[in-house]
């Protein structure tokens, strides 16, 4: 058998082998900003398989950022919340470490001139989402927030001369020499390259894409957690995925995300009878949402269908708090607010 060569060219950023490389640029990038500003002489590399962006989870986010920033609010009760929210499993030093995070990301967005979405007296409006004993979620354009957010952040970091943006490159391979990383192999339509690095990022996004049914953009399948693994790092809590406990019942896949804000806004969860089923269950539709997602999977299983109701909580007013549920609902035949 003919032995196959692989033809692949270098892509030297411009500083040599010195730069850092980020791949999945979305969530890095509230990292890899701060990291290119300080330090303009390590370059910093961005490589996405898709244009930024475009297939990514972080542009989809519909909730928000959580954040103890209200007058009733403080950051040891965001961590109590999330602690009980855990069951115990939480990392509590990790957890502590980060609780005040919150804050600092939203003060980073507005810092890039995303407009968070305010009352009447000029307050930043707060939601209430699952497990949250307080309103603490701050959005903008609605349901919209992570497509603000990330037309900042892509703005931002295309206007920062020492990040070079690599688009439309899928990482394959991460090269290691005596156990440190060296350079990522990646492949594009056009071939293949291999950016050296001596320092590497992985933020691929989540495994949403290995579901039957899954509201994560289709390339999100878990390649940054193969790639690492490959590598020979150590994978830690992959047992915990987050599953969405509601999105629209259609044939399109992936489905569109109905998010727990609508459940905040007073939705209810009811089956074909009309029931609540959720009833009994502490904090009912604002339980946490592992609970939520097994109590409407329980349900499903003894033979129910599963409805959430907005027409008395949110109305007609429902397409104006939830633009893009309210878009994709149309799109489905379903009028939302439409009486
Ligand atoms: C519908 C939806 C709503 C959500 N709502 C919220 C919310 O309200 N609040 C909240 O905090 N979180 C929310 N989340 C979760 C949040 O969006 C994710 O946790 C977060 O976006 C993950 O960020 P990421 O940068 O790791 O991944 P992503 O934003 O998905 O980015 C992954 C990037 O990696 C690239 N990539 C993947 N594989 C490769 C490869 N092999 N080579 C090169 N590039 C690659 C992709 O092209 C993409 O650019 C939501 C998620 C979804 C799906």
């Amino acid at each position: 058998m003919p032995q196959k060569t692989l033809r692949v060219s270098w892509l030297r950023d411009k500083f040599g082998n010195a730069g850092s490389c980020f791949i999945g640029p979305e969530r890095c990038a509230e990292g890899l900003l701060p990291y290119a500003r300080r330090s303009l002489r390590l370059a910093a590399v961005a490589l996405a398989k898709a244009p930024l962006g475009a297939e990514a989870s972080s542009g989809w986010a519909q909730g928000g950022i959580a954040a103890a920033i209200g007058p009733d609010d403080d950051p040891e009760l965001h961590l109590a919340d999330t602690l009980a929210a855990g069951e115990g499993l939480c990392d509590v030093a990790g957890r502590a470490a980060d609780y005040g995070g919150g804050a600092g990301r939203h003060r980073n967005a507005a810092s890039l001139r995303v407009r968070f979405d305010r009352v009447t007296t000029g307050a930043l409006s707060l939601g209430l989402e699952a497990a949250h004993a307080r309103r603490r979620i701050v959005h903008a354009t609605g349901d919209g927030t992570g497509r603000a957010i990330m037309r900042a952040l892509s703005d931002a970091v295309r206007a920062t001369p020492s990040i070079t943006v690599l688009e439309g490159l899928e990482a394959r391979r991460l090269l290691v020499v005596d156990g440190a990383i060296s350079g990522v192999l990646a492949t594009s339509s056009s071939g293949t390259v291999l950016q050296p690095t001596g320092r590497l990022v992985i933020a691929t996004g989540g495994v949403g894409g290995l579901f039957l049914h899954s509201t994560n953009p289709r390339g999100a399948f878990g390649q940054g957690l193969a790639l690492a693994m490959r590598a020979g790092a150590v994978l830690v809590d992959v047992e915990f995925v987050r599953f969405h406990p509601t999105a629209l019942d259609t044939d399109s896949s992936p489905l569109t995300l109905v998010s727990e804000a609508v459940r905040s806004g007073g939705a209810t969860l009811v089956d074909e009878t009309g029931t609540r089923f959720i009833e009994m269950t502490p904090r009912k539709e604002l339980a946490p949402r592992d609970v939520v997602a097994r109590a409407v999977w329980r349900h499903m299983s003894e033979g129910h269908r599963v409805f959430l109701d907005a027409r008395h909580s949110l109305g007609s007013d429902f397409a104006r708090h939830f633009p893009v549920i309210a878009a994709s609902c149309a799109f489905a035949g379903i009028f939302v607010g439409l009486r």
